[in-house]
């Protein structure tokens, strides 16, 4: 089995996730995409808006529609900083019959140097780096061992993050079409993101 996880704050999670996903899992080969919120992502100031149980069902929410698509809970089971590292090494542990692969928008690509213990990770991992309105990739630029762990996937651009669904909730916007329809309905109706 060929797996590739999507991990990710999911505050909430839009269809430029899901559009990565589908790429990726479509160029890659990959048999299931695997969604992971992060409980507290390393990289990010600010603590997720939404929980950890309303981003996970969002997430749910989003790809039940998909049978290659997964949930999985255990960066927010484990609690703390959520550290790719330590998932991944749980990951071959516990499946070790399978191969993972590591889903990330360009953003992330060039930001793979600051990951925590990158080195290890690179030699357990690789990665399927897609390409992200607004966000270059310049592989060369990245250090040998991990630019060799990473593979380029072209995908339609949607100019979406999370941060802008946020915004437009913030100023009474609609996010129709942004968001799978589900998801916008469980936004609204828990009210997530208001002003
Ligand atoms: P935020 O604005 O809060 O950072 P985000 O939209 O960047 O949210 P994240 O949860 O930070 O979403 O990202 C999870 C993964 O999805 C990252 O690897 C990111 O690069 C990728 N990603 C997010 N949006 C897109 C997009 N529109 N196109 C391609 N990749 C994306
Ligand atoms: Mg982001």
């Amino acid at each position: 089995m060929k797996i590739g996880i999507m991990g990710g704050t999911f505050d909430p999670i839009h269809n430029g996730h899901l559009l990565a996903a589908e790429t990726a899992r479509e160029q890659a080969g990959l048999d299931e995409v695997w969604f992971m919120p992060a409980n507290v992502p390393p990289h990010k100031a600010n603590a997720p808006k939404a929980t950890a149980e309303q981003r996970l069902f969002m997430v749910e929410e989003a790809i039940a529609s998909h049978d290659a698509f997964k949930a999985k809970d255990i960066e927010l089971a484990r609690g703390g900083t959520s550290y790719t590292t330590d998932t991944v090494e749980k990951l071959r542990n516990q499946y070790p019959d399978y191969n993972f692969y590591y889903i990330i928008g360009a953003d992330m690509v060039m930001y793979l140097p600051n990951w925590n213990r990158i080195e290890q990770l690179v030699s357990m991992i690789g990665f399927i780096g897609v390409t992200r309105a607004g966000y270059g990739i310049d592989l060369n630029s990245l250090p040998e061992p991990i630019r060799k762990q990473v593979q380029l996937c072209e995908m339609p651009n949607m100019e979406l993050s999370s941060t802008d669904i946020r915004e437009r909730r913030r100023h009474g916007k609609d996010i129709r079409y942004r968001v799978p329809d589900s998801v916008r309905t469980y936004i609204g109706e828990n009210r997530l993101y208001e002003a």
